[in-house]
């Protein structure tokens, strides 16, 4: 354990779904950091509605920054004006299927930008120690897995995605950036997440918008593929235990083990929205279910062995996910303006990388 304290923390991507929870983390239930900047582009994923009520709970710890993380200036400005001794990385594009049907946003944010940010990171901290740079990754670096087997932190990288491989070259830079010029790193590679604020183009809100709008459920393939759920606070506890407490230039791989079939999850979707908010033109909301083309290249399987986290840093999530999906849901019935506002101006579901 190399123990570390963070005081001004850079949160890049802090407008996204993980980012917005990891900012009320972090100001929520640490006191002791004195400031949080949220360096944002806010492109179609981001959204400083997701923050305001943070902005006026907390106006001289909290600083939205809007701009790109791929702006090399207003980077070295960021890390001078604030004083940052904490990044946490989480800007990207970050939906497989939006890879799909174009890719080259996914290589200049999550490459490129990466690349910027550990340069900034490096210039304004020279050789300092007390310093960390938190790089917030995904399972998919990993790529698929058969019908048994977990993925460790000495799984062979093999991405499948575009975004998988332009996250698996993230990481890469950053463990390089670790090893040529010694600074001071940590990675975590995460499982799926869930809970408030997700954008609804990813599968659990969608599924809620669209079995709140009773319209059809569409499931890729044949429903089989499995999915290891986190719910996001969990996470966010994670990436803050990993800042605290990590060891400079290692990987933790994050997860709930919580194996789900994608049709087996829609299904448990499905009961608990007819217990909380009983359909008005279907007798039950599974009669909604139809399975579509398969997304290609689809990977069959992920599942994490969470043990390094766990056992080096004492780290468990705290939610059986029967729990977390149902407070999610009810945060999406609870916040239809939210959702309405997206499905309006920004993404009304349909199919994407076909
Ligand atoms: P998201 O798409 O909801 O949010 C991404 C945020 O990054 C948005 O606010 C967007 O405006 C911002 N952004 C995009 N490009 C930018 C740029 N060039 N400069 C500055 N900001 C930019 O994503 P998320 O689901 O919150 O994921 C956050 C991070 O966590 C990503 O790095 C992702 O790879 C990783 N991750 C996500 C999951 C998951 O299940 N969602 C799981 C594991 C890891």
């Amino acid at each position: 354990m190399d123990k570390h304290l963070p005081r001004n923390i850079l949160i890049t991507g802090g407008a996204g779904f993980i980012g917005t929870n990891l900012v009320r983390y972090f100001l929520e239930k640490h006191p002791e950091v004195k400031q949080v900047i949220n360096l944002d582009a806010l492109t179609y994923a981001g959204s400083l509605n997701n923050l305001q009520d943070i902005a006026e709970k907390y106006p001289s710890r909290y600083t939205f920054v809007h701009g790109n993380i791929c702006d090399r200036e207003l980077l070295k400005k960021i890390f001078i004006q604030y004083e940052i001794d904490t990044v946490a990385h989480l800007a990207a594009e970050s939906h497989v299927d939006r890879s799909i049907d174009g890719p080259r946003d996914f290589l200049e944010t999550n490459i490129l930008g990466t690349y910027e940010l550990l340069q900034a990171a490096k210039n304004y901290w020279q050789d300092r120690t007390d310093v960390r740079f938190h790089h917030v990754s995904t399972d998919e670096v990993y790529g698929s897995l058969g019908d048994s087997g977990l993925f460790t932190e000495e799984t062979k990288y093999d991405p499948s995605s575009p975004y998988s491989s332009s996250k698996a070259a993230s990481d890469h830079l950053v463990m390089a950036w670790h090893r040529t010029y010694n600074l001071p790193v940590t990675i975590s590679n995460c499982s799926n997440n869930y809970g408030a604020y997700q954008f609804p183009e990813k599968l659990i809100p969608l599924m809620i918008q669209k079995a709140e709008a009773e319209e059809k459920l569409p499931v890729y393939g044949n429903g089989t593929n499995v999915r290891d759920w986190l719910y996001v606070e969990d996470h966010c506890s994670a990436i803050s235990t990993i800042i605290h407490k990590g060891c400079n230039g290692r990987t933790y791989n994050i997860g709930g083990c919580n194996e789900w079939q994608n049709i087996e999850l829609v299904h448990l979707l499905c009961d608990l929205m007819q217990e909380l908010r009983p359909p008005k033109t279907v007798k039950n909301y599974r009669d909604l279910i139809t399975f579509v083309k398969d997304r290609p290249g689809h990977d069959q399987r992920y599942a994490i062995d969470a043990t390094r986290i766990q056992n080096e840093l004492g780290w468990q999530p705290s939610l059986k996910f029967e729990e977390g999906l149902k407070k999610t849901i009810l945060w999406y019935l609870d916040n239809s303006d939210w959702s309405e506002s997206i499905r309006k101006e920004k993404y009304s579901g349909e199919r994407l990388g076909k």
